[in-house]
């Protein structure tokens, strides 16, 4: 186990102390996760929805910040119960990035807060 307390690993782990299965089946498990997956989603959708579209109801990098994780906290539970880490994930995204799949590969390399992002 990795020391980080912040290691994608230890964050599943820590997340999975507070999911609470009663018994439920797997299958009840992953619906229930799904469906607080899209609920957070919705939630960061919402948030983005009202910074772009309502007058005075701009978001804040911190509250964008906090929504993620609540999708990230789902994910967490969800890609548990479907028997892999978020290490695995991890692997399996740079695999996909390396072979291209469909993303940008030119070279470009935008940071958070490149000139076009800050302008949003
Ligand atoms: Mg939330």
């Amino acid at each position: 186990m990795d020391d980080n307390q912040y290691a994608p690993d230890n964050i599943q782990r820590q997340a999975l102390k507070t999911w609470y299965s009663d018994g439920s089946s797997l299958r009840e498990q992953r619906i229930h996760a799904l469906l607080g997956l899209a609920g957070e989603t919705g939630e960061l959708v919402d948030l983005m929805k009202k910074h772009f579209y309502k007058p005075g109801r701009e978001t804040t990098q911190d509250k964008v910040k906090d929504e993620l994780s609540d999708v990230l906290y789902y994910v967490a539970v969800l890609s548990h119960l479907w028997g892999f880490t978020f290490e695995d994930m991890t692997a399996h995204l740079a695999v996909k990035l390396a072979g291209g799949h469909g993303w940008r590969n030119d070279g470009h390399q935008p940071g958070a807060l490149d000139e076009q992002n800050s302008a949003d």
